[in-house]
Order: C-alpha cells, then sequence, then structure tokens
C-alpha cells in the first residue's frame, strides 16, 4: 500500500471521524453515508488512527445492526 499524502485525505479523514463520534459503524455504513470509495476510505481510516484513539471491535454495528467490525473513536 502506498504512503497517503495527509493533504489528499485529511478531508475523507475529518469525514469519517465526523461519523464516528457518535456511532460505531462497520465498513459498509461508513462507506455508504460518506459515499466514499474503499480506496479512499482506507486511506483516511490511516489518517485518522495515527492522530486519533481508533477502536476496531467486533459488535453490534449502530447503523445496520449486524455483528461484524465495527470503528468507534474514543
Ligand atoms: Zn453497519
Amino acid at each position: 500500500m502506498p504512503i497517503p499524502d495527509p493533504s489528499e485525505g485529511s478531508g475523507d479523514a475529518r469525514l469519517i471521524a465526523s461519523v464516528l463520534l457518535d456511532a460505531a459503524l462497520c465498513v459498509d455504513c461508513i462507506m455508504k453515508k460518506t459515499s466514499l470509495a474503499a480506496q479512499r476510505f482506507y486511506v483516511a481510516l490511516f489518517i485518522i488512527a495515527q492522530t486519533r484513539e481508533l477502536e476496531i471491535s467486533r459488535s453490534r454495528c449502530s447503523d445496520c445492526m449486524i455483528t461484524k467490525h465495527v470503528y468507534k473513536l474514543r
């Protein structure tokens, strides 16, 4: 995976952070809510993980209610 350019992905990272502030969401729901393609999503997630405490756990998604890996900001 190429090293992401933070200046390019920071807007995406902010977008993802904003939906993860009050909900624990799975990848599918984050992509649905942010309309990001998978490639940009993972780059932005990488940026968030460098600057914020990103918690990944197996639990119920706040949106689709399916138990799978969900992301949450602490
Ligand atoms: Zn979900």
